[in-house]
């Protein structure tokens, strides 16, 4: 197992990563100061409740601690206000208070919903990470945590930092395909916005990562994850730096919204967007020849890197414009400048983007 410390002041804590760390939560719980005193709350959803909340619960119980439970849907739609209450409702019952600690087992979904949870229960109380999925390497870490509203996502939130991130290798083999994949879009691009030798080492060992090679897994969410918190410790509430976590992002939340969740997920859209970005930047003149090698490198993921559905550039030019992350509708890119680098593009010319958009479907 490795460690990782993100260096915060008072709110720093430990990314433990590697085989066999849940089996040691109750120690790692001790170190980050929740000692069995302690009431804790897991929050999970019904696939990760059906493989590990029996597992989980039953090694936090043999070290002395009491434990509850709350189990939602699977997907997004659980990141809703209604299901914040119910969990709201069940900690009450169960008896949390404000030493109380909640637990996310799971994907982005839980570790935001249990997240903003926690933020706000009692006006906050300790949280901690258990992450399940690829991508969660991603989410569960940087302290955003959000519910959904009918009118946008993670509108409804807050910066709350866990107190420990324990990310067992062992729980990413019974992720579905399409999941994996979407998780390596993100670690990819935690190489194209900072670490050249990274993408080239992402290249070099596609195979054995696929295959789940446990050293090789643990090797890349840790660089993944440093490259997060690399960011993050400079800019922890977004005001500049930490903008470029959205490469790909401004295409790919276009293309997500525009498509639907079920034909486009968030790491495929994200991995077209890289693309676009990259043919974007060429356009510009920002970098030459980054496109093919970012086409490549998610290829090898077997990632999506053309849209396979016809948007229209109307559609998707406007969805940008909603972006929340975009400034007062102005068209806003995090753009490489070779691979491993990137800029941050303000108010980008519309005709470009068109060009690269029809490009993206020829
Ligand atoms: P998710 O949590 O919905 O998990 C994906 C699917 O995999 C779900 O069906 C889940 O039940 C299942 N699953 C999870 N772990 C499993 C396992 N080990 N074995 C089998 N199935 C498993 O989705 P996600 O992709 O992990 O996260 C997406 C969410 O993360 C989005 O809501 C997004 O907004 C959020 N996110 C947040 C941040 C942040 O900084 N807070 C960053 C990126 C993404
Ligand atoms: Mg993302």
């Amino acid at each position: 197992m490795k460690r990782l410390q993100v260096e915060l002041g008072e709110r720093s804590y430990p990314i433990w990563i590697g085989p066999g760390a849940l089996g040691r939560l109750p120690g790692l719980l001790e170190e980050a100061g929740i000692d069995t005193g302690r009431k804790l709350f897991i929050v999970t959803d019904e696939h990760v409740a059906s493989l590990y909340l029996e597992k989980t619960t039953t090694i936090l119980r043999d070290a002395g601690y009491a434990v509850s439970h709350f189990v939602v849907v699977a997907g997004e739609k659980a990141k809703s206000l209604a299901v914040y209450e119910q969990i709201i409702t069940a900690a009450l019952k169960a008896g949390l208070d404000r030493k109380s600690a909640f637990l996310a087992l799971g994907g982005g979904v839980v570790g935001d919903l249990a997240g903003f949870v926690a933020a706000t229960y009692m006006r906050g109380v300790a949280f901690v990470q258990i992450p399940t999925t690829l991508l969660a390497h991603d989410s569960s870490v940087g302290g955003k945590v959000a519910v959904n509203h009918p009118l946008g996502k993670n509108i409804i939130g807050a910066f709350h930092q866990p107190k420990l991130v324990a990310y067992d290798t062992e729980l990413l083999k019974t992720l579905p395909p399409r999941e994996v994949a979407a998780g390596f879009a993100e670690v990819i691009k935690h190489g194209m916005i900072w670490d050249e030798t990274f993408v080239t080492w992402l290249e070099e060992n596609a195979e054995g990562l696929q295959r789940f090679d446990h050293t090789l897994l643990q090797e890349a969410l840790l660089r993944a994850c440093s490259v997060k918190v690399a960011v993050v410790s400079q800019d922890e509430r977004e005001q500049g730096l930490r903008a470029i976590l959205n490469l790909g992002h401004t295409f790919g939340h276009a293309f997500e919204a525009l498509c639907g969740y079920e034909k486009l997920n968030h790491g495929e859209a994200v991995a077209i967007g890289m693309v676009a970005a990259a043919m974007l930047s060429e356009k510009m003149g920002i970098a030459h020849d980054v496109s093919k090698r970012t086409r490549r490198v998610l290829m090898k993921y077997r990632l999506p890197v053309s849209l396979m559905l016809p948007l229209k550039a109307d559609d998707v030019i406007a969805a940008m414009r909603r972006d929340k992350k975009g400034e007062g509708g102005k068209l806003v890119f995090v753009l490489p400048t070779a691979i491993g680098k990137v800029e941050i593009k303000k108010d980008v010319a519309e005709e470009q983007v068109r060009e690269v958009l029809r490009a993206l479907q020829e």
